[in-house]
């Protein structure tokens, strides 16, 4: 264990770890996550910390800036071009030994779910995956300001309520799209560059380029207004590539079940559902999805949901809006058909 023992009266603060993805943007999961820790910092009266390690991270703090951090941490190197397991945990000790923060909350990214397990054993402190709730609570028997982390359990069937009493910090990763982003105007923002002091020597994995994602939606599915959803019942990666036709017409983003990314069919990031994405779009479409619970979990606040089914026992006719019993494909192509001729009469 590499925390020091310290009395967690003496942790303080919420920290997020305010990831960059691609080297290219602030991750929607984490400008969420700022949102949501700067409402878990007013409740508790402490000060939220956005902590950003990037390769020339200062284009990425006036976007940070406006979620409302107190303090941004930040740490600019080119060692820290992509997230790595050796240098992240690496520094992160040194500054919660330094720091000691209360609470630390991550995206459930790949990155995220790297990194604060390896800090949860570090620190000897518990972690709870997947959290799509978060709030404060004060107990008699275990102690005030406490963390309170709701996540599904028993495979999305119950949702467990876990609290961390006795060790710090409190850390939960949580899955993005569950909270709302918010920018605040008008906030003081301390900016704290941090020196990069790890010895790129003792690195015994040597990364150059971390591997390219062979198929990432334009648009993060968690903003996406349209998602043309496919499952199981769509039969080959050849229909679901019809997917992409229709969203591109509609002007949407193509999500998936579980079943088309284990098959290769489409990339995971485009998975919906538990270990996915939580999306909220005006108009959800899922063509060949039985709507098991991880997956709809993740889809009951879309505006209108529309199911094509071949069965009209599925579990997503239930909470669909339109339910069209017919084979997923074939209405696929008459669909785009239809778009296609509507759009040149008009
Ligand atoms: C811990 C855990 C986490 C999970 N996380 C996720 C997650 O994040 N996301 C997720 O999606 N799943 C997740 N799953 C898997 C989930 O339980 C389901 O297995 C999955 O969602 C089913 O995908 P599906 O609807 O594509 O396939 P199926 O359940 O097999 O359904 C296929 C549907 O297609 C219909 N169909 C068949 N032929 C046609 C046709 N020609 N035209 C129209 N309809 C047709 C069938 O009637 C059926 O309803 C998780 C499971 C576990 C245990």
């Amino acid at each position: 264990m590499s925390g020091k023992q310290v009395s967690i009266e003496n942790y303080r603060d919420v920290w997020i770890f305010t990831e960059i993805q691609d080297h290219e943007r602030v991750l929607e999961g984490a400008l969420e996550l700022l949102s949501k820790g700067r409402e878990i910092a007013d409740t508790l009266g402490v000060k939220l910390y956005a902590v950003v390690f990037a390769l020339e991270a200062e284009q990425y703090l006036p976007v940070v800036e406006r979620y409302g951090p107190d303090v941004i941490l930040y740490c600019s190197d080119r060692g820290l071009k992509h997230y790595d397991s050796q240098i992240f945990p690496d520094i992160y000790t040194r500054l919660i030994n330094e720091y000691r923060p209360s609470i630390i909350l991550f995206p459930s990214t790949e990155a995220g779910t790297d990194l604060a397990p390896r800090l949860a054993q570090r620190f000897g402190t518990g972690l709870t995956s997947h959290c799509t709730g978060l709030s404060i609570m004060d107990s008699d028997v275990y102690g005030k300001g406490l963390l309170v982390m709701k996540r599904p359990a028993y495979s999305g069937n119950a949702i467990a309520t876990v609290i961390c009493p006795r060790r710090r910090p409190q850390m939960a990763t949580v899955q993005q799209g569950v909270f709302d982003k918010k920018e605040i105007h008008g906030r003081k923002t301390e900016i704290v560059r941090l020196p990069f002091n790890f010895d790129i020597d003792q690195l015994s994995v040597v990364s150059l380029e971390a591997p390219k994602r062979w198929d990432k939606p334009k648009v993060p599915l968690e903003q996406a207004s349209v998602v043309i959803a496919g499952g199981r019942g769509l039969g080959s990666k050849r229909n679901f590539d019809t997917l992409f036709e229709l969203a591109e017409i509609l002007g949407g983003e193509v999500g998936a079940t579980r079943v088309p990314v284990f098959n290769r069919w489409c990339g995971e990031e485009r998975m919906i559902g538990q270990t996915g994405k939580t999306i909220r779009p005006q108009l959800y479409l899922g063509f060949g999805i039985s709507g098991q619970i991880q997956h709809t979990a993740s889809i009951v606040d879309s505006e209108i949901i529309v199911s094509i089914n071949t069965s009209t026992a599925a579990p997503i006719t239930e909470l669909s809006d339109y339910v069209i019993t017919e084979d997923a494909h074939a209405i696929l192509c008459r669909l785009i058909e239809r778009l296609k001729t509507e759009k040149r009469t008009v």
